[in-house]
């Protein structure tokens, strides 16, 4: 079994010890917080005094700290000869970047990697972590790290598992703010949002989401006619929802900044589009061709 050392025993980094710990691999773990060590010393976890304990030449190394500035920090008190860095640290793509370049001079591989999960789903199904950088590293420890969760290379460029896990988390938000916009308009005729979120919206965000693939496909070719409802409609429906939020009460406020790109493409002279042409207004490059 690959001797693996964790640094950082956060909630992730200890749910990912945890789990390598129980999958039978040797495992190494330091965190700034020491007594942080205890429970996977229990499980059979080896306790590093210092970091350059941890992070020995041939070892794996899985760093999961708060940001990319500690990661630096962690990792400037250990050489980095010879070892491989696996980061699953949270973080935008250029600093994933930036670390990989830091990592690579001196002497280490470097893996980047977003996590998809809460930690009590590490190691469990629905758990998906997305890896970019050294495509070697992933293929050599292809075992170690789908042990923790469904394993996903998505390229070479360290910063693309950070911005595809940042542009999995904006369409997450975007849903959010959409349900809880919906479910204070149920409430405020006095019904519990409950029943109404899984007897009518869960079913029907469901449905709606099957149509993005054929959405994302016309975006892709630009292709911004739709025989499915224009901007136009859509900005009736829009306003219609607005003045009947405000006549029960309910502020707007999640809703305004999609109705105001809606009513500013059809002042542009594109009523007849579908809500897909959207995009050129956030992607300066779509605009622009
Ligand atoms: P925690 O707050 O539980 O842990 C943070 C970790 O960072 C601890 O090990 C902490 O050490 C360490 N740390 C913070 N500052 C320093 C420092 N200056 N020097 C050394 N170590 C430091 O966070 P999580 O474990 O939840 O998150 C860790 C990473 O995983 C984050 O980037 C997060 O975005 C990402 N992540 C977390 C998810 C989650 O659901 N929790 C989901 C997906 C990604 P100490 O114990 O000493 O404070």
């Amino acid at each position: 079994m690959t001797k693996i050392s964790i640094v950082g025993l956060g909630l992730m980094g200890t749910a990912l010890a945890e789990t390598l710990i129980k999958a039978g691999h040797e495992v190494t773990v330091w965190n700034r917080t020491d007594r942080k060590a205890e429970p996977l010393v229990a499980l059979g976890a080896t306790r590093a005094a210092d970091v350059a304990e941890a992070v020995r030449p041939g070892s794996l190394v899985i760093v999961c700290v708060l940001d990319y500035a500690t990661v630096h920090d962690v990792l400037r008190q250990a050489s980095l000869e010879g070892t491989t860095v696996v980061n699953l640290t949270s973080g935008r793509p250029a600093e994933a970047r930036r670390t990989a370049e830091w990592v690579r001079e001196r002497g280490g591989e470097y893996l980047d990697g977003g996590v998809m999960a809460v930690p009590q789903m590490i190691g469990g199904p629905g758990a998906l972590i997305l890896y970019s950088g050294s495509q070697e590293v992933f293929d050599r420890h292809r075992a170690e790290l789908g042990a923790l969760a469904e394993a996903r290379y998505v390229g070479a460029d360290a910063g693309l598992a950070p911005l595809l896990d940042m542009a999995m988390l904006t369409g997450m938000y975007g849903q959010i703010a959409g349900a809880t916009q919906a479910m204070a308009l149920v409430r405020s005729a006095g019904l519990p949002v409950s029943d109404f979120t899984t007897t009518l919206l869960l079913p029907w965000l469901r449905a709606m989401g099957e149509l993005l693939p054929g959405w994302a496909a016309e975006i892709d070719d630009r292709r911004w006619e739709t025989d499915m409802s224009n901007l136009g409609v859509n900005d009736a429906v829009l306003e219609g929802i607005a003045v009947a939020m405000r006549e029960q009460g309910v502020e707007t406020n999640l809703l305004t900044p999609l109705q105001q790109i809606v009513a500013k493409r059809i002042a542009d002279g594109h009523a007849g589009h579908g809500l897909q042409s959207l995009i050129e207004e956030v992607h300066p490059d779509l605009h622009r061709s």
